[in-house]
């Protein structure tokens, strides 16, 4: 067994798989003051691939040339993962993907009453119309098409199905629902899934961001509404709060869902490293799955039982997603837990020593740095001379 989570996820042996395309190089370079080199987008692209997501977003060509080349560079790097990106509903945006050699495109346009007010000063007839045209010519050259309403989650189901029907009527590939503000509730984003499930028989996907801190959740309710595809990306990189974060979308499906999508997902911290570097963002140390606490220990409570059985304080091994426990010995340490440790390396020792070791331990500085695993039998080797209890 790999991981012990909660019997109430209630895991089915049949589950439906999901699509995932990643958003980092997109989505994630329009983090302000994120950009990716055209070798560094190449790099976390084979990264990805390497890890087995089914599209990678690679930019937005149209931006300028040097997008265009790095975007370019991606789709000729021979990837087993779809190559897609970014347009606007526009002729030229789709001439700038094609000449970059990508698989696919994903076409958006917003159509909520907000947007065609103030940012597209139109109505919503010639909205669909651009949209209409632009799927149209994509598809007439051969591109994979996804149209995605912008702003999905305020628009109003009018509004968005008129979007949808024009964009199925010109054989669109996918209809993507993007949380632009990342404004909406599981239970809301279930319901709209839903609705347009019913209505739509094509393949559907989510792009949901963090501003509440739900993307991730958002992303798993639309799973569980029937979605076929999720947008994601490396740390949760993006726009503001960043998008729903690959690693943690993958690991609970994985882990609480039960879906395995045939990722290789040792590669993950691996990515997230690479990603936090090329960006200059770091990963928080609590982040979930990738952070560096993610598998690390210190109270004495845990540390002990831990030492005996690792699913009483986690609940999936860190070595599938790459990572490692790590045990650390301080202030919060406790008697069992270092009893624990020493055992396991065969480092003998009496109780009376035990307790000295332990007094130490409570008394280092607070500032003081933890003792890592490794170091502990160093550490207290080191305190029973200084003590006189050994030579
Ligand atoms: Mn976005």
């Amino acid at each position: 067994m790999r991981y012990f989570t909660s019997p109430y996820n209630f895991i089915q042996p049949d589950v439906r798989r999901v699509k995932i395309y990643d958003t980092t190089l997109r989505d994630g370079e329009q983090t302000p003051g994120v950009k990716f080199s055209k070798e560094q987008k190449v790099e976390i692209a084979r990264k990805l691939d390497e890890l087995g997501v089914h599209s990678i977003e690679a930019g937005f060509p149209v931006i300028s040339q040097y997008d265009e080349d790095a975007v370019k560079a991606v789709a000729n790097s021979r990837l087993g993962a779809q190559v897609i990106c970014l347009c606007r509903s526009k002729q030229k945006d789709i001439d700038a993907a094609l000449r970059a050699d990508v698989d696919g495109v994903i076409v958006f346009l917003s159509v909520s009453d907000l947007h065609l007010k103030y940012k597209l000063h139109t109505d919503l007839q010639s909205s669909v119309k651009m949209a209409s045209e632009a799927i149209e010519y994509a598809k007439a050259h051969g591109l994979f098409v996804q149209l995605s309403a912008e702003d999905a989650t305020r628009t109003s189901l009018e509004n968005l199905f008129a979007l949808f029907k024009a964009a199925e009527e010109r054989k669109a590939d996918r209809l993507g629902i993007a949380d632009t503000t990342g404004c909406i509730r599981p239970e809301g984003m279930k319901y709209l899934v839903e609705r347009v499930r019913k209505n739509f028989n094509i393949e559907l996907s989510v792009h949901c961001h963090d501003d509440f801190g739900l993307a991730v959740a958002n992303s798993l309710a639309a799973y569980e509404a029937g979605i076929d595809a999720i947008s994601v990306s490396v740390n949760g990189l993006g726009e503001r709060c960043g998008n729903a974060a690959l690693e943690e979308v993958v690991m609970a499906l994985y882990a609480l869902y039960g879906v395995d999508l045939g990722f290789k997902t040792e590669v993950i911290q691996e990515l997230s490293e690479m990603v936090s570097r090329f960006s200059g963002v770091p990963i928080p140390i609590n982040k979930a799955i990738v952070g560096s606490n993610a598998f690390r220990h210190e109270s004495g409570i845990h540390v002990a039982a831990v030492i005996k059985c690792p699913f009483t304080y986690e609940s999936y091994e860190p070595q599938i997603v790459g990572q490692t426990r790590r045990l650390t010995f301080g202030r919060h340490s406790g008697t069992e837990g270092v009893r624990e440790k020493l055992k396991a390396c065969n480092f003998e020792i009496s109780e009376e020593e035990l307790a000295e070791v332990i007094k130490t331990l409570k008394h280092l500085p607070v500032d003081s740095k933890p003792i890592d695993n490794g170091e502990l039998c160093d550490f207290v080797s080191r305190v029973l001379r200084e003590k006189g209890l050994r030579k």
